[in-house]
């Protein structure tokens, strides 16, 4: 293909960006252009980018194109985004046991351009997200790479993940494969996120075993390859955090232009499966939906605030409204403001897994041991709140003003779903007046605080 020019410049989703020898061969098995990888990458977008949402992506780089069979370019990891990346990329500090990688994020298509103009092929992400502060959280995807050993094939992986599929519908759990366009099949299953990938790494590997048992002539479970003649190794180690993937729809570096795709299991019933190239998963994706749509995360997650921001407009309110729930606070504060609304009523707030749960008391925190008052458990609010006060204006959710009556920390006796037992030690002048002990139970439609003698 001849070159028309070395410089194009585009704009992509907004954003400039400048593409170098659009027309330098990438794949020259194909004489695919980094134009044309560009543009598959910009045509993939609305199925790509929800599936790395969230996810820091590595990226693996051919900048002299994957060459051919007998000599293949060369090619390296990147994890670092390096200084040279446009500054409208996202980046996201991930601390690592001895050090911190700055990572990108692939917010948009304009992400993606900028990706192709690097030769960066492959995009590999790992199987958590970050919260919208940048902190990683538990994996919301589990992973299994079934990888064929010499003399195995895509159909051998196919058996094998009709059983994995199985295994995990028992567990409650739906699987959707992906052809990996390199070798074998990718199998993800969506996950609700209770569990640390410590956790899910152990479960996989039980899964994997598990599959061994099952299929003694076609699965290894063991990362040496000695014992891989004609079997499957079913890798489970992917789901370490520190592990990455092929992201679903990624192009890989093989010597023609393969993607990573989603299938669906009817397709893997045909035995004529295959590795799909570019232009057939462009094509393809004209008249199909994703297989992989249900483990598309959106892109903004529900979080314990989600409720609490539901109800304010950051810009008409005075409260904190913060895009993500802030972790890692080990503290046991607690607060209680008197907030004069419709209705005076006292705002009792515990820190608990990084939020405040909250209750209003219509008549505050009772004085006796004699009489309980009654509780309203109110949505959960952001730990920022434990320092607010001022006034909401009068039209906004909870309008009027909000001073703190007495705020400090506790000492957790109970946590359980209907009984909380805290010993509150207030400020210096507070209403509380010093140590108090309370307990919140919740009754049939509602809870009750109840003063309790110091022990
Ligand atoms: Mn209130």
């Amino acid at each position: 293909m001849p070159r028309t020019q070395d410089t194009l410049d585009v704009s992509v989703a907004g954003h400039r960006l400048r593409l170098t020898h659009p027309d330098k061969v990438i794949y020259p098995s194909t004489g695919t252009t980094k134009a044309e990888v560009i543009a598959y990458y910009q045509d993939i977008a609305p199925h790509l980018l929800p599936h790395v949402a969230g996810r820091i992506v590595t990226r693996k780089r051919w900048v002299d194109g994957v060459g051919t069979a007998g000599k293949p370019g060369e090619v390296f990891f990147e994890k670092n985004l390096p200084d040279s990346a446009p500054t409208w990329i996202r980046r996201v500090e991930i601390q690592h046991s001895d050090h911190v990688n700055t990572y990108p994020m692939f917010e948009d298509a304009a992400a993606l351009a900028w990706a192709g103009q690097v030769s960066a092929l492959e995009l590999h992400v790992p199987q958590w997200r970050v919260n919208r502060l940048g902190n990683p959280q538990n994996p919301d995807r589990l992973v299994l790479d079934l990888d064929p050993g010499p003399g195995a094939g895509l159909p051998e992986c196919v058996e094998v993940a009709k059983v994995a599929r199985t295994m995990l519908q028992d567990l409650g759990l739906e699987a959707c494969p992906v052809t990996s366009g390199s070798k074998g099949l990718h199998l993800y299953a969506a996950l609700d996120g209770t569990h640390d990938a410590d956790y899910v790494n152990r479960f996989a590997k039980q899964l994997a075993g598990a599959l061994e048992e099952e299929l003694p002539d076609l699965v290894v479970s063991s990362m040496k390859k000695s014992l891989r003649g004609g079997k499957v190794l079913v890798d489970w180690s992917q789901n370490n955090r520190n592990k990455t993937t092929i992201a679903p729809y990624s192009l890989r570096g093989t010597t023609e232009p393969r993607v990573a795709v989603p299938r669906t299991w009817r397709e893997l019933d045909d035995p004529d499966l295959r590795h799909l190239t570019m232009d057939e998963v462009v094509a393809r994706m004209k008249r199909r939906k994703d297989p992989m749509a249900a483990l598309a995360a959106p892109l903004a997650s529900e979080d314990r605030l989600t409720a609490y921001r539901s109800m304010r407009d950051a810009s008409r309110t005075p409260e904190p409204v913060p895009d993500g729930v802030a972790t890692g606070s080990a503290g046991q504060t607690f607060v209680i403001q008197e907030h004069h609304a419709s209705r005076l009523h006292y705002d009792f707030r515990l820190e608990h897994d990084d939020v405040l749960v909250s209750w209003a008391l219509p008549k505050g925190v009772p004085a006796t041991t004699k009489k309980n008052h009654l509780a309203v458990q109110t949505e959960d609010h952001p730990l920022e709140y434990a320092t607010f006060e001022g006034t909401i204006p009068e039209k906004e959710y909870g309008g009027g003003t909000v001073t703190i009556w007495d705020s400090g920390t506790y000492e957790l006796e109970k946590w359980k779903p209907r009984e909380i037992i805290v010993t509150l030690t207030g400020r210096e002048g507070g209403g509380l007046g010093g140590r108090r002990k309370y307990a919140l139970i919740k009754t049939d439609d509602n809870w009750l605080i109840h003063r309790m003698k110091l022990s």
